[in-house]
């Protein structure tokens, strides 16, 4: 697998026909390695200010340090650019409005210190995987079962209270053997 981890950015190569595969039996492909998030009518396009921020809720910028920092590094909308102030207005005034992912990461951005998630395919299933930025624990959010996800720690080789996110075992498996790697790959 053409993988390699730039800070806490996971790039892949997604140049050729191969499919990112783990193993033969059960492939795990990474469909995407961010989250954007979507653009809401609802969400007022007029400036807002916040803590003495200027922030535009509807397009998610925000005029703090921390956020022109990460707006020169991740791509418009990248749930990776979310800063506090954006993420407390958008709670604040718009949670009924935006759909239950998107709600969940970025409450678990700010709850878990989860930094970036990933979109993947396994077994013709479609879902999240959610990691903090040391690499060491890794959310993984199934999308027909929010608000229920699974949190798996890579010091302690454990899915918590046990919970795994499949029935299939296989599939827990190449999940988990997923997890290692990307946790890996990040200690070089
Ligand atoms: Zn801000």
């Amino acid at each position: 697998m053409k993988i390699r981890i730039e800070d806490d950015e996971i790039l892949i190569d997604l140049t050729g026909k191969e499919r990112e595969t783990l193993n033969i039996k059960i492939a795990l492909t990474i469909l995407k390695k961010n989250f954007t998030l979507k653009l809401y009518d609802v969400i007022q396009k007029k400036s807002a200010i916040l803590a003495g921020k200027s922030l535009s809720p509807h397009y998610y910028t925000c005029s703090c340090k921390d956020y022109r920092m990460s707006a020169e590094i991740y791509p418009k909308r990248d749930l990776r650019r979310i800063c506090k102030h954006i993420f407390t207005y958008i709670s604040k005034y718009h949670f009924d409005d935006i759909d239950l992912i998107t709600r969940t990461f970025l409450e678990h951005k700010f709850w878990y210190k989860i930094s970036n998630v990933i979109e993947v395919e396994l077994d013709k299933k479609i879902f999240f995987i959610g990691y903090t930025k040391d690499f060491e624990i890794f959310n993984v959010y199934l999308p027909w079962n929010l608000p229920v996800f699974y949190s798996y720690n890579c010091i302690i080789k454990k899915w918590k209270d046990f919970a795994e996110p499949f029935q299939e075992k296989d599939l827990n498996i190449t999940i988990t053997k997923f997890i290692h790697r990307l946790n890996m790959i990040s200690k070089k």
